[in-house]
């Protein structure tokens, strides 16, 4: 009988003892903690004024790499959810506005000047320094958060660290999630294991079809 149990949760991190597991499925959870919970991230990045020293290019991208808080109850992944519009819905996307200039000193524009149409999507973090402004100089636009995945693109993996160590006997191993901070790690361990289940069932359905 497998046997799920808890032996430390601080912060970021969790660490479950999985007993009585095979090896591949276990190291299947791990690898779909990466690769397969669906986490939020800025993805389309509409620039409206950019006078600072950054190319466009490479300030979406630093938009791409701030951790976001992310609510998997309440938003779908875009290829799921039935709006088919590229630019999203409600329920696919959200909206964060960064309108920023700096007037007789030098500026830094920070994660927290990120002003987001739901205040429970926006960055984990309110000091990731985004750009610097010289007097004079402005950065104006609209950036698109949505879900997505690890196998996908890196800016959407929900841990920083997965790995899975031997137990104590045969079939036990320790499984050490720490969250890059979008999610919970444990959500992303019951998310993970929830996901996989589907993927199996989804096997079953079409092995029986045959
Ligand atoms: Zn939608």
């Amino acid at each position: 009988m497998p046997k799920v149990k808890l032996i430390e949760e601080s912060g970021n991190e969790v660490t479950l003892q999985l007993d009585g597991i095979d090896r591949s499925y276990a190291n299947a959870v791990r690898r779909f903690c990466i690769s397969e919970v669906p986490s939020m991230a800025i993805d389309d990045v509409v620039i409206l004024e950019n006078s600072s020293v950054l190319y466009d290019e490479i300030l979406a991208h630093r938009l791409g790499m701030v951790p976001i808080k992310t609510d998997l109850e309440r938003y779908i992944l875009p290829e799921k959810c039935d709006c088919g519009s590229p630019l999203g819905c409600h329920k696919c996307r959200v909206l964060l506005v960064l309108d920023a200039s700096a007037q007789d000193k030098i500026k830094t524009v920070y994660s927290g000047d990120l002003v987001s149409e739901d205040r429970d999507i926006r960055p984990i973090s309110e000091t990731i320094p985004l750009i610097k402004l010289a007097p004079g100089q402005a950065v104006k636009l609209e950036a698109y958060a949505r879900l997505g995945r690890g196998k996908e693109h890196a800016k959407w993996q929900p841990c920083s660290v997965a790995s899975l160590t031997d137990g104590k006997t045969g079939d036990s191993f320790v499984l050490k999630v720490e969250s890059a901070g979008s999610l919970p790690a444990r959500e992303i361990v019951v998310k993970a294991v929830q996901i996989l289940e589907e993927k199996l069932k989804e096997i079953q359905v079409s092995v029986g079809e045959k």
